[in-house]
């Protein structure tokens, strides 16, 4: 990947391409090189909808490689929900493609001078954009099929629906998956809206001509990719929990530990729990979706393969397996334990382009609002739709959980730095709960996933109940997962590299034989900080203090039943996380 390409929006006569070599961000991939570029190029000042916002798309250093489970992009911009600097992944199949044709980087920036909307075709000629005023008001399924029929379906898309258009900032980017569907989304952080404001609705990928991106040293890259494989399919979460029930196999274990945030996060444990569980999921794909309900992965190359199809009650396609983050926030903190139900809204979400934590959060407080009871799952849908339409009230929901918690009055709003908290309660799995306090993106479960130490055991153990080696914890596992985002590594590897030793040491080695020069550990944890440093540096000049990583007071005050217990870190540890 020698090349980025620069789409500067608000040129003179139209939007006006340029491709350029990688200069200062050379050896930077996924969220190394968005982060790099936001913190280099973007005022931190700025609005985020504005002409000085920018948003960078980077395929992992690894994509487009032989490497498993390399095939995850980032997006990178100035956040219109946090305010601050922004990195979402996704898994599908355009990582791997942009990889192979080269480009590190692609970067929007500037400001349309009007309101018309652009589509941009990436292929081994190199790069074009045209306006194309029949995507307008399409949901993300639409425009893909729109680009089926135009260019094949060998393609790759990269879109937004109509949350993204109306610059929403629970917004979406979607990415397609390996059946050339919108299933996969850079969920968070309002990115959707960056690039509605942009003006660019689809980025076509098709990689037709080119090669696999060769290692630098093959026989060590080949090697050591066998060990990564065997390793993965060796470990209990990576080689049975994930293939066999996806992500949503977390419900009951959650549900058990009472961590599972049920009635915009009133209690730790939800009675209907098991009836929208990974294994009533399956169960229900199984007798459905017959071989189809098998567990696939989201791009070429996933050995764990956590993904799968939902049918509905006639047997016919309705969306992806909904994710266990999903199925939490339309499901338990809504109150909801209908998996139909469940799924039309990630259907709704999906193909409007809305992030699916953002929206059960903001459908929790707007329940808590007196908008809707608690369980009332047409209700819920009812409300998903009006943010598809752009009704008042649409717009409202569609901003996120922080302005429809400000707008209906509602105290009790699970957010850090404006981002919704996603479906571990920080008072019952404290670990998790520090990473929502100081991750630079706000509430975050992937920045730093501690409940696999918390709950799970993985990584060695810290009581999840107990303030008590949380920061660290918390700060070892962020610098993790920064690092892991710049290779296009899915995060879910961490399970089995945490565990074994010797899978991470082949994980250093696969990056190292790419490379062509060895890496170690002690590599890992520089990439990771280095990361972490430039997106706080960032927050800091946009504005933000140590009074920005805080967990919301009511989570300090209000005991969360079954264990009775709040969040015992204190600001001075949290304070700590950031000692590099
Ligand atoms: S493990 Fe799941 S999320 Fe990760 S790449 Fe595979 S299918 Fe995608």
């Amino acid at each position: 990947m020698d090349k980025i390409l620069r789409i500067n929006m608000g040129g003179a006569n139209g939007p006006e391409l340029k491709t350029e070599g990688l200069g200062p961000y050379a050896g930077l991939g996924g969220r190394g090189m968005t982060s790099a570029v936001v913190s280099k190029e973007v005022p931190p000042s700025c609005h985020p909808l504005g002409a000085d916002n920018k948003f960078v798309i980077a395929p992992g250093l690894l994509s487009g490689s032989v490497a498993a489970m390399s095939g995850r992009i980032s997006v990178g911009c100035k956040s219109p929900l946090t305010g601050g600097i922004k990195e979402a992944n996704s898994g599908g199949q355009p990582s791997q493609m942009l990889g192979r044709l080269g480009y590190a980087a692609i970067i929007l920036e500037g400001k349309p001078a009007d309101d018309t909307l652009y589509k941009v075709l990436i292929n081994k000629d190199g790069a074009t954009i045209s306006a194309d005023s029949s995507l307008k008001g399409l949901g993300n399924y639409d425009t893909v099929d729109k680009m089926k029929a135009e260019y094949g379906d060998k393609i790759s898309c990269i879109s937004i629906g109509q949350a993204g258009e109306m610059k929403m900032a629970a917004a979406s980017v979607a990415c397609t998956d390996m059946e050339l569907r919108p299933t996969r989304h850079c969920g968070r952080g309002g990115v959707g809206a960056v690039m509605g404001a942009k003006g660019v609705k689809v980025i076509v990928v098709d990689d037709a001509g080119m090669s696999m991106r060769p290692a630098a040293d093959p026989d060590k890259f080949k090697a050591a990719n066998k060990a990564f494989v065997a390793g993965l399919k060796k470990h209990p979460v990576t080689g049975e929990g994930l293939p066999a029930y996806g992500t949503n196999v977390l419900t009951n274990v959650i549900n058990e530990a009472g961590g599972y945030p049920t009635n915009n996060f009133a209690t730790g444990q939800f009675e209907g729990a098991a009836k929208i569980s990974g294994e009533t999921q399956a169960e229900l794909e199984n007798a459905r979706g017959g071989k189809g309900a098998a567990t696939h992965g989201c791009h070429r190359g996933c050995v764990i393969r956590c993904s799968g199809t939902f049918y509905d009650k006639d047997g016919n396609y309705l969306t992806k397996q909904p994710e266990y983050e999903t199925v939490w926030s339309h499901g338990g903190n809504c109150g909801i334990d209908d998996l139909d139900a469940i799924a039309q809204i990630d259907r709704l979400d999906d193909d409007f382009g809305l992030d699916t934590i953002e929206m059960g959060a903001t459908i929790g407080v707007a329940m808590e609002a007196g908008l809707a009871k608690f369980g009332d799952a047409e209700a819920a849908i009812k409300l998903v739709k009006e943010v598809g339409q752009g009704t008042p009230l649409g717009r409202i929901l569609g901003n996120g959980a922080a302005v429809t918690g400000k707008v209906f009055g509602v105290e009790r709003v699970p957010v850090v730095k404006g981002q919704a908290m996603p479906a571990y309660d920080p008072r019952t799995v404290q670990g998790i709960g520090v990473t929502y306090a100081t991750s630079t993106m706000g509430a975050d479960h992937t920045a730093g996933y501690a409940v696999a130490t918390n709950i799970l055991g993985v990584g060695g153990n810290v009581d999840p109940l107990k303030p008590e080696g949380q920061v660290e914890l918390s700060r070892n596992l962020q610098v993790a997962t920064a690092a892991i985002d710049a290779t296009g590594m899915c995060v879910f590897i961490a399970f089995a590299i945490l565990d074994q030793e010797d899978t991470f040491q082949a994980l250093l080695d696969i990056v190292g034989g790419f490379l062509g020069q060895p890496m170690t550990a002690d590599d890992v944890t520089a990439l990771g900080q280095s990361i972490l440093k430039n997106e706080r540096e960032f927050n800091a000049r946009a504005g933000f203090t140590a009074a920005d990583d805080r967990l919301p007071d009511y989570f300090k005050e209000e005991k969360l039943s079954p264990h009775n217990i709040t969040f015992g870190v204190s600001d001075e540890a949290l304070d700590d996380v950031y000692n590099f």
